[in-house]
């Protein structure tokens, strides 16, 4: 996708492919300046109690809550950022403002290297193992 085919919210060419962490993830095409914006997620808004009665069960869920009553669930969005895998020493964060859900490069990334964030609390509530594979990693989601 070429930056003229990508939406304006999309600052950085990623690509979606196979990740060592878990399942799919979003690696830099081109060069990530460090505290930049990367891009967001955008999908369908819903409610809290909507989003953990879509979540239960389910291992992988796209959705993120933005506020104590709001969520966004991006399952159906096109949205690449919503592949990025959790890891426990991140190179990027996400960022809840004015209900987006942003994504800020912590350092500079490299072309090739996955984006990752700390997810921080998850619906696994600790019983899901961390393979993110960092000194620091504290094992559980
Ligand atoms: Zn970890």
């Amino acid at each position: 996708m070429t930056a003229a085919e990508r939406p304006a919210y999309q600052k950085y060419e990623v690509a979606v492919r196979k990740s060592g962490i878990n399942g799919f993830g979003v690696f830099a095409a081109e060069p990530i300046a460090a505290h930049r914006k990367i891009g967001e997620i955008r999908g369908e808004t819903i409610s809290v109690s909507e989003a953990r009665r879509r979540a239960s069960g389910r291992q992988r869920i796209m959705i993120v809550e933005i506020s104590a009553r709001k969520a966004i669930d991006a399952s159906k969005s096109d949205d690449p950022m919503r592949f990025t895998n959790h890891a426990c020493s991140p190179n990027a964060r996400l960022t809840i403002r004015d209900g987006r859900v942003e994504f800020y490069a912590l350092r500079v990334i490299p072309p090739g290297e996955e984006i990752t964030v700390n997810y921080g609390p998850t619906h696994h509530e600790g019983t899901l193992k961390c393979r993110c594979g960092a000194a620091n990693c504290s094992g559980w989601l």
